[in-house]
């Protein structure tokens, strides 16, 4: 079996939904309030365990119910929770989600995942060292991107980057990452607004920039290459993006080539939209190859 490690964050989204927003000073009474598992780090781990990969999630939560909601989540997803720690100091990471007027807006509170630190990523070693594939994105310190960037380097460890929140990043981290996949607005930060057909250029087969529902385009080294998403009625895209990336990590780690890779995974991340929630509508593997 392919073997995944996920370094990232894990939270819980605590969504409201109400007719309206309330005003400064105003309490209102809303309609519905569900918890739903999220992060984009415990997202990108379901999406890779629902394809039939061995997954390891690197992570932190709080002791409270909260943490023991994602990680009977991971266990029910067979998502491997050795290196998912409950810590005493911190709350579990929340997502505070009005949906209102159409629009959503969000508090983020990133609580235990801040203490995903080198100090904790070195607990992990074996794992990580083992790994086929290790995933990571940016809901964690920085420092700590740097560092696992480093080590997977040395080691040889295939490193995929999904710079997500977007935030600029040193040339080292691209140097030593051997795939890297922002969305587009992700790319423009990362290339600090730079044409984005120049930057495809200077990484050929690592930078892969994935455009919604237009696909994911890279260069091959001699040409751009546009792999389109596959036509869909989307009811909901959230989470698109870490479905593509579980499912990017998890072909490419089998030895899939890029172009496959990337087809699987539009694949995945196309039946995820067409379904509520984030992980709600990640596919299993019978599903993807099904509708390959
Ligand atoms: P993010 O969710 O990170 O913003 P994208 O919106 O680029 O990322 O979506 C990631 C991938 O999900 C796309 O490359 C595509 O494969 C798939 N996808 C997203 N939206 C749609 C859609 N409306 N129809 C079909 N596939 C989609």
């Amino acid at each position: 079996m392919t073997k995944v490690t996920v370094i990232g964050s894990s939270s819980i989204d605590l969504v409201v939904t109400a007719s309206k927003r309330p005003n400064k000073g105003e309490t209102i009474l809303g309609d519905s309030f569900k918890t739903v598992p999220g992060g984009k780090g415990a997202n990108q781990a379901v999406a890779a365990a629902r394809l039939n990969a061995e997954v390891y999630m690197v992570g932190c939560v709080g002791k409270d119910q909260f943490g023991e909601k994602i990680v009977n989540n991971f266990i029910s997803n067979e998502v491997f929770t050795t290196y998912v720690e409950p810590v005493t100091h911190l709350e579990t990471g929340t997502a505070h989600i009005t949906l209102a007027e159409g629009d959503n807006s969000i508090i983020v509170v990133k609580g235990a995942n801040d203490n995903i630190t080198p100090d904790y990523i070195d607990k992990a070693l074996d794992v990580i060292l083992k790994s086929d594939i290790v995933l990571i994105q940016q809901e964690i310190p920085e420092e700590t991107v740097e560092y696992v960037a480093d080590l997977c380097f040395t080691n040889g460890v295939p490193l995929l980057l999904n710079p997500a929140p977007a935030r600029p990043i040193s040339k080292s981290v691209i140097e030593k990452a051997a795939y890297i996949t922002p969305n587009e607005w992700e790319a423009s930060v990362l290339f600090n607004n730079k044409d984005i057909h120049e930057a495809l250029k200077e990484y050929p087969n690592k930078l892969l920039v994935t455009e919604g529902k237009n696909g994911v385009r890279y260069y091959d080294g001699e040409n751009e290459v546009l792999v389109p998403a596959y036509p869909v009625d989307a009811v909901d895209t959230t989470g698109a993006g870490d479905t593509f990336n579980g499912a990017f990590a998890v072909a490419i780690a089998e030895g899939k080539n890029i172009q496959d890779s990337i087809r699987f995974a539009n694949r995945a991340a196309s039946l995820s939209v067409t379904k509520f929630g984030a992980q709600g509508g990640m596919p299993t593997r019978e599903e993807v190859e099904e509708s390959l």
